[in-house]
């Protein structure tokens, strides 16, 4: 067994572990897992070992692999910092996009979003840290993007992602995610269907799942250290 299919494995371990301890069913917690800097061969490995679904932060190393890869039925999810000049590569080649924080990068995705493909997945990227380096919008102003987003004829909102600042503490991982899921609670209430919390890395996955994690981005745990 190669390292990657062990990996695979012990995150799928810990995914269930968590989910048992929050009394949760595993099977609504889907592991996307983040290839950035690694090769095509490793996404083949974990492809092999069952992966599908797999995540790239930066356009133009994605475009490539996705190319190299087309033989393989991979559901692609962007996850990265989103430039304009970007979009319409992301709407012709990925299914999801997990970091949106503007309606202007919206409307310019479901533009050009080709005809015939379904409509693009797509997250609201929340910072939850108020932290002014991290990109994702302020709690406040999601509710209002989120409907005028809904309205777009070539995206389907899912939900809501965050990547916190790091926390070390079980505890202290839980409330930015906490205050992810009440948000999408509450805008639910508003009328609207959102079903995915994008939440959880390979060192807070366990408090992500614990808070209601319906996806979670792991990287590291499943490929090993990046060395850009
Ligand atoms: C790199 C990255 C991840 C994976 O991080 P790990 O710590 O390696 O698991 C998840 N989400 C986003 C947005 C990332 O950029």
């Amino acid at each position: 067994m190669t390292s990657i299919t062990q990996n695979l494995q012990a995150v799928q371990h810990a995914i269930a572990q968590a989910a048992h301890t929050a009394e949760r069913d595993p099977q609504k917690i889907k592991l996307l897992a983040v290839s950035k800097a690694f090769s095509t061969a490793a996404i083949r490995e974990a492809y092999e070992a069952g992966q599908r679904l797999f995540g790239e932060n930066y356009v133009q190393e994605a475009l490539p692999k996705i190319e190299a890869l087309s033989d393989l039925s991979i559901q692609w999810h962007f996850i990265g910092p989103i430039q304009s000049n970007k979009t319409r590569a992301i709407a012709k080649n990925f299914s999801w996009v997990h970091s949106v924080d503007s309606l202007k990068i919206a409307e310019r995705l479901s533009a050009q979003r080709p005809d015939n493909l379904p409509p693009l997945n797509m997250c609201i990227q929340i910072n939850t840290s108020g932290e002014l380096s991290k990109s994702g919008i302020n709690m406040e102003q999601v509710s209002e993007l989120a409907r005028a987003i809904a309205q777009l004829p070539r995206i389907k909102l899912r939900g809501l992602m965050t990547i916190p600042a790091f926390a070390a503490s079980l505890e202290m991982q839980r409330i930015p995610f906490s205050q992810l899921r009440e948000i999408k609670d509450s805008i639910n209430t508003q009328g609207l269907t959102l079903d995915t919390l994008s939440m959880g890395m390979t060192h807070d996955l366990h408090a992500a799942v614990l808070e209601g994690a319906t996806m979670v981005r792991v990287g590291t745990g499943i490929f090993g250290e990046r060395h850009f």
